[in-house]
């Protein structure tokens, strides 16, 4: 078993960073290589603007090279409580953003030629207990009423086309969901920002920021360059001069399995409708099979911030069981990669994207932002070449994490909290 990110493993990576000193003026600088960057930059690039890319590692290093492979339509949260908690405009707007942004990858895939298997697989929303069942039916006739009439909702017996495994009591399909190798679209995101005149830094991690109040020096062990406006799209891997973002960013760790491939036997016996799954728990797990018929396996596993090989590799074992229970006849199948990364969740579970501190930035997806990142980089890359706004988060307001330095202590006492949840609800 290699713990190392399948996507990364399976995927041409992008060679087309800039060699040498950085440097040089820009009208944007770009803070991270992942998909909020790379879409705002391709957007920039495309309008014509100066933009460089800014990124700490190599593109994907973060949660875009090392998610679910989950491209789906729907909040964190359910669209009753996005109503109850936004108000039934903005909850609204919120859901239909989440369509967009399935659209914005199938358009984006098709401009750019990449080839990351996208597919319109659909999501099943899976009830792990009877009582779950009864609110993810509400939840979708509200949603089949008012946002998204192609959804449906599954029984039990319904679900035996869909899944083999008798874990589950019934499910919601929206069908506008869709899947991709992230991979591939990560590093094929790469190669059309080059391809469009943007400058792509890898191994670059912004150290210090100044401004002379008309614009920034960003400043990085290879070198400084300057920029009218800095977009900063670092989610959960926030690092350097960016306390602001720190204090309302909490970094959750998730993980993810990938089986050795499936023969069809297998397929047909565990995942015969082949589309997205997410289960209903709080501390849940989320599944699919990958283009070569693996099984991608993820959860949250345990309630860590950190994402390396050790806590990988404990969090791996932890899944492997989740794995076994939902699917007993994959109980011994050899276990190919296990990785894991780091979730941007804001307090209320909603993402945010806007101006502050001085900065444009769009973060804390909450674990749901493999497409929702790359719709809102291309709406925040037009905002900043002065396209007009189409930002559906504009005006909410963004408080502190009370206590929340950028190393959340409180994350087992919060891991302990779902736990308990889930087993008395
Ligand atoms: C295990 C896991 C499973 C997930 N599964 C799904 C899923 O199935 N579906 C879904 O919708 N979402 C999923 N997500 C969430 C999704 O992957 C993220 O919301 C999305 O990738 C965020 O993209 P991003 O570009 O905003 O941030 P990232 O991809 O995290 O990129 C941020 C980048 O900023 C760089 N950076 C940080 N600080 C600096 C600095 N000072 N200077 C320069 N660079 C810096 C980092 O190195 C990093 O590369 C998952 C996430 C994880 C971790």
């Amino acid at each position: 078993m290699q713990l190392k990110s399948y996507w990364h493993e399976t995927a041409p990576r992008f060679c087309g960073g800039a060699q040498g000193p950085v440097e040089g003026r820009f009208d944007v600088a770009v803070v991270g290589g992942g998909f909020t960057g790379l879409s705002a930059a391709r957007t920039l690039a495309k309008a014509g603007v100066r933009v460089a890319l800014l990124e700490a590692r190599h593109v994907g290093h973060g949660g875009s090279g090392r998610n679910g492979g989950h491209l789906n339509n729907g909040l964190a949260h359910s669209y009753l409580s996005a109503k109850q908690h936004l108000g039934e405009a903005r909850a609204k707007a919120l859901y239909r953003a989440f369509d967009d942004a399935v659209d914005t990858i199938e358009r984006i895939v098709a401009e750019e030629g990449i080839d990351c298997s996208f597919r319109r697989a659909g999501k099943l929303k899976l009830a792990s207990k009877p009582a779950h069942f009864d609110s993810i039916a509400k939840n979708f006739e509200a949603v089949h009423r008012e946002v998204d009439p192609d959804t449906a909702l599954l029984s039990k017996a319904d679900l035996r086309a869909e899944i083999g495994s008798d874990a589950f009591h019934g499910a919601m399909l929206s069908k506008k969901s869709a899947m991709m190798h992230m991979g591939r679209f990560v590093h094929g995101m790469a190669d059309a920002v080059k391809r469009k005149g943007g400058v792509i830094y890898e191994d670059a991690p912004v150290t210090a920021r100044e401004t002379d109040g008309s614009g920034w020096r960003l400043t990085t062990p290879r070198g400084s360059l300057t920029a009218e406006r800095v977009f900063l799209a670092t989610n959960a891997y926030t690092a350097g001069p960016f306390g602001h973002f720190r204090r309302r960013v909490i970094p959750v760790g998730s993980f993810v399995l990938a089986t050795r491939p499936l023969g069809a036997d297998a397929i047909a016996a565990t995942m015969p409708g082949n589309r997205t799954c997410v289960t209903s728990l709080n501390v849940g797990n989320y599944f699919r099979l990958s283009p070569d018929d693996r099984l991608i396996f993820g959860g949250r596993a345990r309630f860590s911030a950190v994402s390396d090989a050790t806590s990988d590799e404990k969090s791996g074992r932890i899944l492997r069981d989740s794995l076994a229970r939902i699917f007993p006849r994959l109980a011994e199948v050899e276990i190919d990669y296990c990785w894991g990364g780091l979730v941007g969740m804001t307090k209320d579970r909603f993402p945010r994207a806007g101006e502050a501190d001085g900065l444009y930035y769009a973060m804390g997806y909450s674990g749901h932002g493999a497409q929702l990142s790359t719709h809102i980089g291309e709406i925040m890359g037009e905002a900043m070449a002065g396209k007009g706004n189409r930002n559906p988060m504009e005006g909410m307001s963004w408080e502190a994490v009370p206590g929340h330095f950028g190393k959340p202590w409180f994350l087992p006492l919060v891991g302990l909290y779902y736990r308990v949840l889930d087993r008395i609800r």
